[in-house]
């Protein structure tokens, strides 16, 4: 799906440098490199402040916990997403409530969330899904007249923006990930929440050290959970080029789109106009038939793997269906966008470093695929 090695090639001299000045001060928690980060990358997302964090799942978990949901309120978010988003309101005792897609985009409908809102709801989660933007407009709207907390899980889609403003600034608080696959990825796992408020940004900040207000003494029980200086010292080299980056993804994503125009077994996703999508996947649907919904897709994937090229289904499973939340009693039929989604998406390889042939290569599999 990605060629990591062809990245760390290109940045091998500088990556080196920036992690031998962090081994030179043996300073490797809480220190200069984080700090630096957090700034350039509140700069990057546009928002005032940045708080690093050991993954993007405990950026949700801890934003949800700053934000003051407790166990019993329910929070709304998609089914058809990474399992992470869920889990983090499920480790506060909180309730996940799944909303259904929106048929053209896949990214969560805002009015399906609509009808999910009860007394009990604190949050919604805006998932930002495969590099593209769900409807932060709409939601960031339904939120304010529900007085409900917005937070934006933008593990994806760092970097996109939807009408010109940057996604994770639309949300009281945005998350994002730099585990080693996503656009701006670290060397193991870390995650960042952004914030406009100092009040909140303080209080992540405390939550991710123990929640601790003063030397040995705790505020509250919080958490342990840094973004170490290692790390931070990888990605402020990365960031430097991420828009780099997104330009090489978006060219590789015109070239499929071009590639697969006319073939109507294919099914681009929507992308609304006002979009920046970063292509953190290059996802299209497949459709099957009524009987065997996923057979064409799966068809598909399986003519790609006998020739030796990746693929992935993000993601097979809808939330409501997962064995891990049996308890919350969803059904087969509950979410029927979310669940055909999941019977038709395939996600192909795209990374910087892909070469037109490549692309060409895998767009040529994928087609005759669908002749055979
Ligand atoms: C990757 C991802 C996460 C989790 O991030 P980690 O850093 O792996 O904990 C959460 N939500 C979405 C949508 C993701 O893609």
């Amino acid at each position: 799906m990605l060629d990591l090695r062809a990245q760390f090639h290109s940045l091998e001299h500088d990556i080196r440098a920036a992690l031998d000045q962090v081994l030179a001060t043996q300073q490797f928690v809480l220190g200069p490199q984080l700090e630096a980060f957090e700034r350039e990358l509140a700069h990057y997302a546009g928002r005032r402040y940045a708080v690093g964090l050991a993954s993007g799942t405990d950026a949700l978990t801890l934003s949800l916990r700053t934000c003051d949901v407790t166990p019993g309120d329910e929070v709304i978010l998609p089914a058809f997403t990474f399992i992470a988003t869920a889990g983090a309101v499920a480790a506060l005792g909180a309730t996940p409530v799944f909303a259904d897609s929106d048929p053209a985009t896949l990214q969560m409908d805002p009015a399906s969330v609509a009808a999910r809102i009860t007394p009990r709801s604190a949050a919604i989660i805006a998932v930002h899904l495969y590099g593209a933007a769900a409807d932060a407009e709409a939601l960031s709207a339904l939120a304010t007249e529900h007085r409900l907390v917005l937070i934006e899980d933008n593990a994806q889609s760092l970097g996109a923006s939807l009408n010109g403003r940057k996604l994770g600034s639309f949300g009281t608080v945005g998350t994002t990930s730099f585990y080693p696959s996503k656009n701006l990825g670290a060397f193991g796992d870390a995650g960042m929440a952004l914030a406009d408020s100092e009040e909140i940004a303080l209080r992540l900040a405390r939550l991710r050290n123990h929640g601790q207000s003063g030397r040995y003494v705790s505020a509250e029980v919080g958490w342990n959970s840094r973004l170490d200086e290692l790390q931070a010292a990888v990605l402020r080299v990365k960031l430097k080029h991420l828009d780099a980056w997104i330009a090489a993804r978006r060219s590789i994503a015109r070239r499929y789109d071009d590639a697969f125009r006319a073939c109507d077994a294919i099914c681009p996703l929507a992308t609304p106009a006002g979009q920046h999508h970063t292509y953190y996947a290059y996802t299209v649907r497949i459709p099957g038939s009524a009987g065997h919904p996923a057979a064409a897709r799966d068809h598909v994937a399986r003519h790609l793997a006998e020739r030796q090229i990746a693929s992935s289904i993000f993601y097979p499973v809808p939330l409501h269906l997962q064995p891990a939340f049996e308890t919350l009693d969803g059904k087969i039929g509950d979410l029927p966008i979310a669940e055909r989604a999941a019977h038709e998406v395939l996600s192909l390889p795209i990374y910087p470093e892909m070469s037109e042939k490549q692309v060409d290569h895998v767009a040529d599999a994928v087609l005759d695929a669908l002749r055979s």
